[in-house]
């Protein structure tokens, strides 16, 4: 058995992970990143024993742990470099955890431990090239190859949000650059190209537009809100074309919220794959929404233990 934990800006997913890549036990404890790394090391341990107790299961089965930090950070050294939406630096965290659990930990980037738990055990089951992404509030990425994460010279490796697919007028991207992918392929981008199109006319002025699910409902009754999710599955259609060229996957894996838009994205997605990318690529990839939702991080983290095990 395996720890998985997943540690996100206001929650704390963590799981009991068996080696073929199931949930036995999982619980999220609120992130309260501001009360420091320390304590949430302390409060880790209490959710795993809530978690082995719950289950009449001897904590001592359980032989590493793996934790996923929305953060650059060094992986050698198991150190949080920086991770701006907890406002941690600097931190030691993998030996922090593995002092309080008393077990091996390690840790890795969570975009990455989501590609890692999707290639394992989910929509890139068996396959041995897979690149996953995750399209959200902006658009992550993670390269598996042979079952392992590559992470490039410094971690880099497979953020296909920040490729430049607009090469001229291109809006300011989080990263300092203008026109990424994930300025134009994004919930971000969804949700502003559809409140452009309801402030000109082109959609109800009463319907509240927070995220790419209500786009995805609008586009139900309305021509305008499916051309923002076509023009928006295009996009990432043609970034995975161009990435696929370098990587010649087996699989690609779509997932994030913005996935859930189904088909509405799903199909543009494609069309615009096979349009853009050389067609020997085209023909050896398959797209694939996710399977593990909102679980591919622990499973990940899960499979990270396993491997340094
Ligand atoms: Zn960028």
């Amino acid at each position: 058995m395996w720890f998985g934990v997943d540690i996100g800006g206001t929650s704390v997913k963590a799981a009991i992970v068996d080696d073929g890549g199931r949930l036995v036990a999982q619980q999220a404890i609120p992130t309260e990143a501001g009360r420091g790394p320390a304590d949430l090391c302390l409060r880790l341990r209490e959710t795993l024993r809530g978690m082995a107790d719950a289950c009449g299961m001897d904590p001592g089965v359980i032989r590493g742990a793996g934790v996923g930090v929305p953060a650059f950070l060094d992986l050698a050294r198991g150190v949080v470099v920086e991770a701006i939406n907890l406002g941690w630096r600097e931190v030691p965290l993998a030996e922090l955890l593995a002092d309080v659990l008393g077990m091996p930990v390690s840790v890795d980037n969570d975009a990455n431990l989501a590609a890692l738990g999707e290639a394992w055990a989910g929509a890139g089951a068996g396959a041995h090239t897979v690149l996953c992404t995750t399209v959200g509030t902006g658009v992550g990425g993670g390269v598996v190859i042979g079952g392992r994460l590559h992470h490039g010279a410094n971690g880099m490796a497979g953020e296909i949000g920040h490729m430049r697919v607009v090469r001229e007028g291109g809006l300011l991207c989080n990263c300092g650059q203008t026109g990424c992918l994930e300025t134009v392929a994004s919930a971000t981008a969804i949700v502003r190209e559809a409140r452009e199109r309801q402030a000109a006319g082109m959609l109800p002025p009463d319907e509240r537009i927070d995220g790419a699910a209500d786009v995805a409902r609008l586009a139900r009754d309305h021509e305008a809100a499916r051309r923002v999710l076509e023009t928006a599955g295009r996009w990432l259609g043609f970034g995975l074309a161009q990435a696929a060229v370098v990587l010649n996957p087996d699989v690609i894996v779509i997932g994030g919220g913005v996935s859930k838009a189904g088909d509405l994205l799903l199909e543009p997605a494609r069309a615009a794959f096979t349009e853009s990318a050389q067609r020997l690529v085209a023909e050896a990839t398959l797209l694939r929404l996710a399977k593990l939702g909102n679980g591919a991080g622990v499973v990940g983290a899960a499979r990270l233990a396993m491997q340094r095990a």
